[in-house]
């Protein structure tokens, strides 16, 4: 029985979409809340492999089950970058901001603007055991960057059938249809069925 599970990242974004969908009869509490935490290096070369090892680290640090999200953006005419390089495309330390300028230069004269938002989320039990589950969704990166809502690559990832981007949706919106909201639809299953 799992009655506690800590989240391996200090995204606050992600954590609170993280807590919003879940919504769990679990308690569920973000890493850096839990005093001393681990540094864990995201040098993997797939988003497999950095959400298994933040898990597999932040559950045998704590003793605890745990959950890391890594999620990319793949952009087609860019051969899927920048993927697991999303959160430093346009250098270390650089902004969402810096990010997205990036992209839309790169994809200034492109016509192929279709793109896919993958999160991979893992979860690991107290002795570093991983299990992974998937999400993805389906849009193209529009011209210029739009919409309040959301982080990261969100004023920029369109969605046709919505006609709108997804900083232009509400955060329930976004939290029913997104790459995050599916892969913890099947973690929220994985819970209910082996735990
Ligand atoms: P990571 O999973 O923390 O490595 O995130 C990769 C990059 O994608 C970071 O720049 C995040 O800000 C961005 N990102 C992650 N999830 C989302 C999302 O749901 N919408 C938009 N950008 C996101």
């Amino acid at each position: 029985m799992i009655n506690k599970l800590i989240i391996a990242t200090s995204n606050q974004d992600k954590v609170n979409e993280i807590t919003s969908i879940l919504n769990v009869n679990i308690k569920i509490i973000p890493m850096k809340c839990c005093g001393r935490f681990p540094t864990i290096i995201e040098d993997g070369e797939t988003l497999e492999e950095n959400a298994s090892k933040k898990a597999r680290i932040a559950a045998k640090f704590f003793k605890s089950w745990a959950i890391a999200d890594d999620s990319g953006l793949e952009v087609d005419c860019l051969n899927g970058l920048p993927g697991v390089y999303s959160a430093r495309f346009a250098g270390n330390q650089c902004s969402y901001n810096d990010n997205n300028k990036k992209l839309l230069r790169l994809l200034r004269y492109k016509t192929n603007r279709r793109a896919t938002f993958k999160t991979v989320i893992a979860i690991a039990n107290p002795s570093g055991q991983v299990t992974l589950v998937f999400g993805k969704i389906f849009g193209t990166i529009y011209n210029n960057m739009k919409g309040y809502n959301g982080f990261g690559y969100d004023s920029v990832f369109y969605l046709p059938q919505y006609k709108k981007t997804l900083a232009e949706l509400n955060f329930k919106t976004k939290n029913l249809i997104s790459h995050r909201a599916k892969a913890l639809k099947k973690l929220k299953n994985l819970l209910r069925k082996s735990y």
